[in-house]
Protein backbone atom coordinates (compact mmCIF):
# COMPACT_ATOMS: atom_id res chain seq x y z
CA UNK A 1 0.00 0.00 0.00
CA UNK A 2 2.89 2.70 0.84
CA UNK A 3 5.07 2.60 -1.92
CA UNK A 4 6.17 6.29 -1.64
CA UNK A 5 6.79 7.96 0.96
CA UNK A 6 7.91 11.90 1.55
CA UNK A 7 9.66 12.80 4.33
CA UNK A 8 9.59 16.60 5.01
CA UNK A 9 12.41 17.81 7.89
CA UNK A 10 15.93 16.03 6.94
CA UNK A 11 17.58 16.37 10.51
CA UNK A 12 17.93 13.41 12.90
CA UNK A 13 14.38 12.00 12.78
CA UNK A 14 13.75 12.36 9.00
CA UNK A 15 17.44 10.93 8.36
CA UNK A 16 17.02 8.03 10.42
CA UNK A 17 13.69 7.55 8.66
CA UNK A 18 15.76 7.67 5.05
CA UNK A 19 18.15 5.68 6.20
CA UNK A 20 16.34 3.08 7.47
CA UNK A 21 14.33 2.68 4.29
CA UNK A 22 17.39 2.41 2.54
CA UNK A 23 18.21 -0.22 4.40
CA UNK A 24 15.19 -2.19 5.34
CA UNK A 25 12.84 -1.75 2.51
CA UNK A 26 14.70 -0.18 -0.34
CA UNK A 27 11.72 -0.96 -2.69
CA UNK A 28 10.11 2.16 -1.40
CA UNK A 29 10.87 5.40 -3.38
CA UNK A 30 11.77 7.92 -1.37
CA UNK A 31 11.37 12.23 -1.31
CA UNK A 32 12.20 14.85 0.65
CA UNK A 33 12.27 18.45 1.89
CA UNK A 34 14.13 20.54 4.55
CA UNK A 35 13.37 24.37 4.96
CA UNK A 36 17.44 24.55 5.23
CA UNK A 37 19.25 24.53 1.91
CA UNK A 38 22.58 23.44 3.74
CA UNK A 39 20.27 20.53 5.31
CA UNK A 40 19.43 19.72 1.79
CA UNK A 41 22.66 19.68 0.41
CA UNK A 42 23.96 17.14 2.71
CA UNK A 43 20.54 15.30 2.57
CA UNK A 44 21.70 14.50 -0.93
CA UNK A 45 24.92 13.92 0.12
CA UNK A 46 24.07 11.09 2.44
CA UNK A 47 21.56 10.08 0.59
CA UNK A 48 19.20 10.25 3.41
CA UNK A 49 16.71 10.06 0.48
CA UNK A 50 16.57 8.73 -2.91
CA UNK A 51 15.43 12.69 -4.24
CA UNK A 52 15.77 15.56 -2.24
CA UNK A 53 13.21 17.91 -3.84
CA UNK A 54 13.70 22.12 -4.02
CA UNK A 55 10.27 22.83 -2.87
CA UNK A 56 8.11 20.55 -0.55
CA UNK A 57 4.83 20.59 -2.71
CA UNK A 58 7.73 18.46 -5.31
CA UNK A 59 8.19 16.07 -2.80
CA UNK A 60 5.18 15.16 -1.91
CA UNK A 61 3.06 15.45 -5.18
CA UNK A 62 3.22 11.56 -5.76
CA UNK A 63 3.67 10.40 -1.98
CA UNK A 64 1.05 7.53 -0.44
CA UNK A 65 2.92 8.57 2.56
CA UNK A 66 4.05 12.03 4.04
CA UNK A 67 6.00 12.30 7.20
CA UNK A 68 6.24 15.58 8.93
CA UNK A 69 9.82 15.51 10.83
CA UNK A 70 10.26 19.00 11.69
CA UNK A 71 10.09 21.17 15.54
CA UNK A 72 6.26 20.61 16.87
CA UNK A 73 5.94 24.18 16.59
CA UNK A 74 6.55 23.89 13.02
CA UNK A 75 4.38 21.50 12.29
CA UNK A 76 1.64 23.31 11.09
CA UNK A 77 3.24 25.76 8.66
CA UNK A 78 5.39 22.64 7.25
CA UNK A 79 1.57 20.83 6.74
CA UNK A 80 0.26 24.39 5.23
CA UNK A 81 3.23 24.37 2.85
CA UNK A 82 2.13 20.84 1.06
CA UNK A 83 -1.36 21.06 1.17
CA UNK A 84 -1.35 22.12 -2.48
CA UNK A 85 0.37 19.27 -4.03
CA UNK A 86 -0.88 16.13 -1.79
CA UNK A 87 -2.92 13.62 -3.28
CA UNK A 88 -6.29 12.78 -1.60
CA UNK A 89 -5.79 9.38 -0.45
CA UNK A 90 -2.30 9.88 0.86
CA UNK A 91 -1.92 9.32 4.72
CA UNK A 92 -0.15 12.27 6.53
CA UNK A 93 2.26 11.52 9.42
CA UNK A 94 4.59 13.10 11.99
CA UNK A 95 7.03 12.26 14.51
CA UNK A 96 6.71 15.01 17.06
CA UNK A 97 7.31 14.75 20.81
CA UNK A 98 3.32 15.96 21.70
CA UNK A 99 0.84 15.06 20.22
CA UNK A 100 -2.62 16.82 21.03
CA UNK A 101 -1.48 20.10 19.55
CA UNK A 102 -0.02 18.47 16.69
CA UNK A 103 -2.86 16.75 15.36
CA UNK A 104 -4.85 19.78 15.79
CA UNK A 105 -2.43 21.55 14.01
CA UNK A 106 -2.47 19.36 11.30
CA UNK A 107 -6.31 18.79 11.01
CA UNK A 108 -6.72 22.56 10.44
CA UNK A 109 -3.91 23.19 7.85
CA UNK A 110 -5.47 19.15 5.73
CA UNK A 111 -8.82 18.94 6.57
CA UNK A 112 -10.26 16.16 4.69
CA UNK A 113 -7.01 14.39 4.62
CA UNK A 114 -6.48 11.07 6.50
CA UNK A 115 -4.07 12.15 9.56
CA UNK A 116 -2.71 9.60 11.63
CA UNK A 117 -0.10 11.26 14.38
CA UNK A 118 3.13 8.98 15.57
CA UNK A 119 6.02 9.51 17.88
CA UNK A 120 9.17 6.89 17.98
CA UNK A 121 10.42 7.03 21.20
CA UNK A 122 13.74 7.42 19.93
CA UNK A 123 16.41 9.94 19.25
CA UNK A 124 19.97 11.32 20.65
CA UNK A 125 20.49 14.67 21.94
CA UNK A 126 22.49 15.54 18.52
CA UNK A 127 20.18 17.11 15.78
CA UNK A 128 20.10 17.69 12.08
CA UNK A 129 21.23 16.25 9.14
CA UNK A 130 24.46 14.09 10.16
CA UNK A 131 22.40 13.08 12.86
CA UNK A 132 20.48 9.99 11.55
CA UNK A 133 21.30 6.23 11.64
CA UNK A 134 19.18 3.18 10.26
CA UNK A 135 19.13 1.59 13.33
CA UNK A 136 17.77 4.87 15.53
CA UNK A 137 13.86 2.83 15.64
CA UNK A 138 14.89 -1.06 16.17
CA UNK A 139 13.51 -2.25 19.17
CA UNK A 140 11.69 1.24 19.94
CA UNK A 141 8.24 1.69 20.39
CA UNK A 142 6.14 4.14 17.87
CA UNK A 143 2.87 5.07 19.37
CA UNK A 144 0.37 6.30 16.76
CA UNK A 145 -2.25 8.61 17.76
CA UNK A 146 -5.08 8.02 14.95
CA UNK A 147 -8.16 9.91 16.16
CA UNK A 148 -12.01 8.59 16.05
CA UNK A 149 -13.14 7.39 12.44
CA UNK A 150 -9.57 6.95 11.45
CA UNK A 151 -9.39 4.56 7.97
CA UNK A 152 -8.62 1.15 10.03
CA UNK A 153 -6.39 -0.38 6.89
CA UNK A 154 -4.47 3.18 6.68
CA UNK A 155 -3.96 2.87 10.61
CA UNK A 156 -2.81 -0.94 10.03
CA UNK A 157 -0.68 -0.06 6.59
CA UNK A 158 1.39 2.73 9.32
CA UNK A 159 2.00 0.13 11.84
CA UNK A 160 3.44 -2.20 9.21
CA UNK A 161 5.56 0.76 7.89
CA UNK A 162 6.55 1.47 11.48
CA UNK A 163 7.18 -2.46 11.94
CA UNK A 164 9.57 -2.46 8.84
CA UNK A 165 11.82 -0.03 10.36
CA UNK A 166 12.25 -2.53 13.14
CA UNK A 167 9.58 -0.82 15.91
CA UNK A 168 7.08 -1.72 18.26
CA UNK A 169 3.99 -0.12 17.17
CA UNK A 170 1.53 0.84 20.42
CA UNK A 171 -1.61 2.71 19.67
CA UNK A 172 -2.87 5.17 22.15
CA UNK A 173 -5.17 8.29 23.09
CA UNK A 174 -3.59 11.34 22.08
CA UNK A 175 -4.04 12.83 25.12
CA UNK A 176 -2.45 9.66 27.27
CA UNK A 177 0.54 10.01 25.29
CA UNK A 178 1.37 13.69 26.19
CA UNK A 179 0.66 12.61 29.53
CA UNK A 180 2.68 9.36 29.66
CA UNK A 181 5.77 11.07 27.57
CA UNK A 182 5.37 14.44 29.73
CA UNK A 183 6.16 11.62 32.86
CA UNK A 184 8.66 9.70 30.79
CA UNK A 185 10.62 12.11 28.42
CA UNK A 186 9.99 15.91 29.31
CA UNK A 187 9.94 16.00 32.80
CA UNK A 188 13.49 14.17 32.66
CA UNK A 189 14.58 17.08 30.34
CA UNK A 190 12.85 19.42 32.26
CA UNK A 191 15.04 18.18 35.46
CA UNK A 192 18.20 17.87 33.78
CA UNK A 193 17.95 21.78 31.72
CA UNK A 194 17.46 23.01 35.52
CA UNK A 195 19.94 21.31 37.35
CA UNK A 196 22.41 21.61 34.51
CA UNK A 197 21.29 25.64 34.75
CA UNK A 198 21.51 25.95 38.53
CA UNK A 199 25.17 24.47 38.86
CA UNK A 200 26.76 26.77 36.25
CA UNK A 201 24.88 29.44 38.14
CA UNK A 202 26.33 28.86 41.53
CA UNK A 203 29.06 31.49 42.50
CA UNK A 204 30.45 29.12 45.67
CA UNK A 205 31.44 26.36 43.10
CA UNK A 206 33.67 26.81 40.14
CA UNK A 207 32.83 26.12 36.42
CA UNK A 208 35.87 24.08 36.24
CA UNK A 209 35.06 21.95 39.57
CA UNK A 210 31.51 21.64 38.09
CA UNK A 211 33.34 19.89 35.50
CA UNK A 212 35.91 18.04 36.60
CA UNK A 213 33.66 16.54 39.35
CA UNK A 214 30.64 15.32 36.62
CA UNK A 215 31.17 11.95 36.93
CA UNK A 216 29.20 11.92 40.09
CA UNK A 217 26.22 12.24 38.49
CA UNK A 218 25.78 15.26 36.96
CA UNK A 219 27.34 13.70 33.50
CA UNK A 220 24.46 12.00 32.95
CA UNK A 221 22.56 14.80 33.26
CA UNK A 222 24.89 17.09 31.19
CA UNK A 223 23.50 14.56 27.81
CA UNK A 224 20.12 15.18 28.25
CA UNK A 225 20.56 19.18 28.82
CA UNK A 226 22.68 19.11 25.74
CA UNK A 227 19.50 18.09 23.54
CA UNK A 228 18.27 20.66 20.95
CA UNK A 229 16.99 23.48 21.98
CA UNK A 230 14.41 24.02 19.27
CA UNK A 231 13.15 20.96 20.06
CA UNK A 232 12.68 21.09 23.63
CA UNK A 233 11.13 24.93 23.39
CA UNK A 234 8.75 23.63 21.36
CA UNK A 235 8.05 20.56 23.33
CA UNK A 236 6.99 22.25 26.37
CA UNK A 237 5.17 24.95 24.57
CA UNK A 238 3.17 22.54 22.98
CA UNK A 239 2.23 20.01 25.68
CA UNK A 240 1.92 22.83 28.83
CA UNK A 241 -1.13 21.08 30.16
CA UNK A 242 0.32 17.61 30.53
CA UNK A 243 3.86 18.98 31.61
CA UNK A 244 2.26 21.24 34.29
CA UNK A 245 0.04 18.86 35.36
CA UNK A 246 3.46 16.58 36.25
CA UNK A 247 4.98 18.72 37.36
CA UNK A 248 2.34 19.51 39.91
CA UNK A 249 3.15 16.44 41.50
CA UNK A 250 6.57 16.21 41.32
CA UNK A 251 6.98 19.62 43.21
CA UNK A 252 5.29 17.89 45.63
CA UNK A 253 6.74 14.75 45.82
CA UNK A 254 10.06 16.90 45.64
CA UNK A 255 8.91 18.81 49.08
CA UNK A 256 8.37 15.58 50.81
CA UNK A 257 11.79 14.63 50.02
CA UNK A 258 12.76 17.85 51.73
CA UNK A 259 10.67 17.87 54.15
CA UNK A 260 12.03 13.84 54.85
CA UNK A 261 15.98 14.97 54.82
CA UNK A 262 15.28 18.00 56.93
CA UNK A 263 13.55 16.33 59.75
CA UNK A 264 16.72 13.18 59.35
CA UNK A 265 13.80 10.73 57.91
CA UNK A 266 15.73 8.47 56.83
CA UNK A 267 13.02 5.39 56.32
CA UNK A 268 11.31 7.80 53.92
CA UNK A 269 14.41 8.06 51.82
CA UNK A 270 15.73 4.40 52.03
CA UNK A 271 11.89 3.16 50.88
CA UNK A 272 12.21 5.43 47.97
CA UNK A 273 15.52 4.90 46.73
CA UNK A 274 14.63 1.09 47.52
CA UNK A 275 11.26 1.53 45.35
CA UNK A 276 13.51 3.54 42.28
CA UNK A 277 16.26 0.93 42.42
CA UNK A 278 13.45 -1.56 40.99
CA UNK A 279 11.86 0.78 38.76
CA UNK A 280 15.79 0.61 36.78
CA UNK A 281 15.79 -3.24 37.29
CA UNK A 282 12.77 -3.23 34.96
CA UNK A 283 13.49 -0.60 32.54
CA UNK A 284 16.84 -3.02 31.71
CA UNK A 285 14.54 -6.21 31.79
CA UNK A 286 12.39 -4.65 29.43
CA UNK A 287 15.75 -4.32 26.87
CA UNK A 288 15.16 -0.27 27.35
CA UNK A 289 18.38 0.12 28.71
CA UNK A 290 21.77 -1.27 29.33
CA UNK A 291 23.13 -2.44 32.35
CA UNK A 292 26.50 -1.67 31.38
CA UNK A 293 28.20 1.40 33.68
CA UNK A 294 28.61 3.49 30.14
CA UNK A 295 24.85 2.50 29.40
CA UNK A 296 26.80 1.03 26.54
CA UNK A 297 24.55 3.93 24.87
CA UNK A 298 24.58 4.85 21.22
CA UNK A 299 21.06 6.13 20.92
CA UNK A 300 18.36 6.75 23.87
CA UNK A 301 14.75 7.08 23.91
CA UNK A 302 13.17 10.84 23.85
P1 LIG B 1 16.29 18.26 13.64
O1 LIG B 1 17.43 17.30 13.56
O2 LIG B 1 16.57 19.68 14.07
O3 LIG B 1 15.55 18.29 12.21
C1 LIG B 1 14.46 19.11 11.91
C2 LIG B 1 14.66 19.71 10.53
O4 LIG B 1 13.45 20.34 10.10
C3 LIG B 1 15.75 20.79 10.50
O5 LIG B 1 16.64 20.53 9.43
C4 LIG B 1 14.94 22.06 10.28
O6 LIG B 1 15.68 23.06 9.60
C5 LIG B 1 13.81 21.55 9.44
N1 LIG B 1 12.63 22.43 9.39
C6 LIG B 1 12.17 23.30 10.33
N2 LIG B 1 11.02 23.86 9.92
C7 LIG B 1 10.73 23.33 8.70
C8 LIG B 1 9.67 23.52 7.76
N3 LIG B 1 8.65 24.33 8.02
N4 LIG B 1 9.71 22.81 6.59
C9 LIG B 1 10.74 21.98 6.31
N5 LIG B 1 11.78 21.77 7.16
C10 LIG B 1 11.78 22.44 8.34
O7 LIG B 1 15.16 17.72 14.63
P2 LIG B 1 14.79 16.20 15.02
O8 LIG B 1 15.54 15.81 16.24
O9 LIG B 1 14.87 15.35 13.81
O10 LIG B 1 13.28 16.41 15.47
C11 LIG B 1 12.23 16.44 14.53
C12 LIG B 1 10.92 16.08 15.22
O11 LIG B 1 11.07 14.81 15.82
C13 LIG B 1 10.49 17.04 16.31
O12 LIG B 1 9.11 17.28 16.19
C14 LIG B 1 10.77 16.28 17.60
O13 LIG B 1 9.85 16.62 18.61
C15 LIG B 1 10.61 14.83 17.16
N6 LIG B 1 11.39 13.84 17.90
C16 LIG B 1 12.70 14.10 18.22
C17 LIG B 1 13.42 13.15 18.93
C18 LIG B 1 14.86 13.42 19.31
O14 LIG B 1 15.40 12.77 20.19
N7 LIG B 1 15.54 14.35 18.68
C19 LIG B 1 12.84 11.92 19.28
C20 LIG B 1 11.52 11.65 18.88
C21 LIG B 1 10.80 12.63 18.19
P3 LIG B 1 16.48 24.17 10.55
O15 LIG B 1 17.50 23.42 11.27
O16 LIG B 1 17.02 25.16 9.58
O17 LIG B 1 15.42 24.75 11.43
Amino acid sequence: MIQRVAIIGLGLLGGSIGLALRERAPDIATTGFDANPHVRAVASERGLVAEVCESPAEAVRQADLVILCVPVGAMGEAAGAIAEALPMHAIVSDVGSSKQSVAEALAAALPGYTIIPAHPVAGTEQSGPEAGFASLFTNRWCILTPPDGADPHKVEALSAFWAGLGAKVEIMEAAHHDLVLAVTSHIPHLIAFTIVGTASDLEEVTRSEVIKYSAGGFRDFTRIAASDPVMWRDVFLSNKGAVLEMLGRFTEDLTALQRAIRSGDGDTLFELFDRTRAIRRAVIEEGQDDDRPDFGRKDHGA
